[in-house]
């Protein structure tokens, strides 16, 4: 389904405690791709103290366009495990390559009557394998 979702066909939004990131420094807040949100000291620190609410492709412009897989392979995971057949066929068939894309997630930080936030939105069109 991850691939699925890189492919264009899913519209998923981050798990961004989906894989949790220790290093030196303690276990690193949201993910290991944003690296000035700060370290706790342990998991349930980790857990308890980041305001994952702020983390996510809709959520904060630091995560624009993001589609890493340290936050949307959990996401790929549980809607495989809420959707198996919507998996099996993904997996039978792999990712359509053609045809339009899933909708993209509206960033929550956009003000619409300015163009203040304003991001540069994904391209909608598919890269396809020459022959
Ligand atoms: S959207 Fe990307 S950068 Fe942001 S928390 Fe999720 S995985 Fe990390």
């Amino acid at each position: 389904m991850y691939l699925d979702f890189l492919a264009g066909n899913q519209s998923y939004n981050c798990t961004p405690w989906g894989n949790p990131t220790r290093n030196v420094f303690g276990w690193q807040k949201p993910c290991y791709l944003l690296v000035d949100e700060g370290y706790a000291p342990s998991f349930q620190a980790l857990m308890d103290e980041t305001p994952w609410h702020k983390y996510g492709n809709s959520k904060n412009p630091k995560c624009a366009n993001c589609m890493a897989h340290c936050g949307f392979e959990a996401t790929a995971a549980e809607d495989s495990i809420s959707n198996p057949l919507k998996a099996l066929w993904a997996g039978v068939m792999g990712p359509r390559t053609k045809g339009p894309m899933a909708p993209e997630p509206v960033p929550e930080w956009i003000n619409p009557t300015t163009e203040v936030g304003k991001v540069k939105a994904r391209p909608t069109i598919r890269i396809e394998v020459a022959d």
